[in-house]
């Protein structure tokens, strides 16, 4: 079976050729097994956004290269890269980034819409999702009627909305209390074993790191 996703020696310098030139990634190399969920530590500052977005599409890398389910994808056209994302990648930031004038389940039911999916069956997944997840009762609630947990699980059923290949979350419980943080990190590892997901998950905190399968380490540009 082909690796979920696998970054060769990818490197990334912020300012190429000017004097504030930051080289943040000097040849990261990490291979994602179907199935593992993988925490990736390092202090503030290390890389860790920056390596997320380039794993997840969203930025590109100045060398090395980024393959998902065993398909090279550095030299995707723009339109390529975007449908990749769409069907391949869920992400999970910091802060819920949901739709505010979107309730819930229509917040978790629009990226299912973008990828042609029916909306009676979007629909149907959606409330699953919310409902693995315990916020079932709030579907109808607009983000800012829900507590910061609740955000942050509906956040986790739309990255999961399109069954994606790898999930990759930037610190997904970073902004909870720590009794919340515990919870909710609980129902995200949940839903991330029952569906089979790959994860790369960033965080600070090692007490949830050594939940995981492994950690690795992002230092000095190179994962460890
Ligand atoms: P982390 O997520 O580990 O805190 P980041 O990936 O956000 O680290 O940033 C790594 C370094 O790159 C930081 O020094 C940051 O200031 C710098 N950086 C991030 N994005 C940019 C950018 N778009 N342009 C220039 N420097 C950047």
């Amino acid at each position: 079976m082909s690796n979920a996703l696998k970054l060769d020696a990818v490197s990334k310098t912020y300012n190429r050729g000017k004097p504030n030139a930051l080289k943040v990634l000097d040849g990261a190399s990490l291979t994602l097994e179907a199935g593992e969920v993988v925490a990736l530590v390092a202090p503030s500052g290390a890389g860790k956004s920056t390596l997320l977005h380039i794993a997840g599409l969203l930025d590109s890398c100045d060398g090395g290269q980024v393959s998902i389910g065993g398909t090279d994808m550095t030299g995707l056209s723009d339109a390529r890269r975007t449908a990749a994302r769409r069907e391949e990648i869920g992400f999970i930031y910091q802060f819920h980034h949901l739709l505010p004038e979107f309730s819930a389940i229509e917040n978790v039911v629009l990226p299912q819409l973008a990828n042609a999916v029916p909306e009676h069956a979007a629909r149907e997944h959606a409330m699953q999702l919310l409902a693995r997840v315990g916020v079932d009762h709030r579907a109808n609630n607009r983000p800012a009627q829900l507590s910061g947990g609740e955000q942050q699980r509906v956040a986790f059923c739309r990255a999961m909305a399109n069954k994606p290949r790898v999930l990759l979350a930037d610190e997904p419980t970073g902004n909870l209390d720590p009794a919340t943080s515990d919870k909710v990190f609980e129902a995200l590892m949940e839903l991330v074993r029952e569906t089979g997901l790959s994860a790369l998950i960033a965080t600070h905190n090692l007490e949830l790191a050594a939940r995981m399968d492994r950690i690795v380490r992002l230092e000095n540009g190179q994962l460890a």
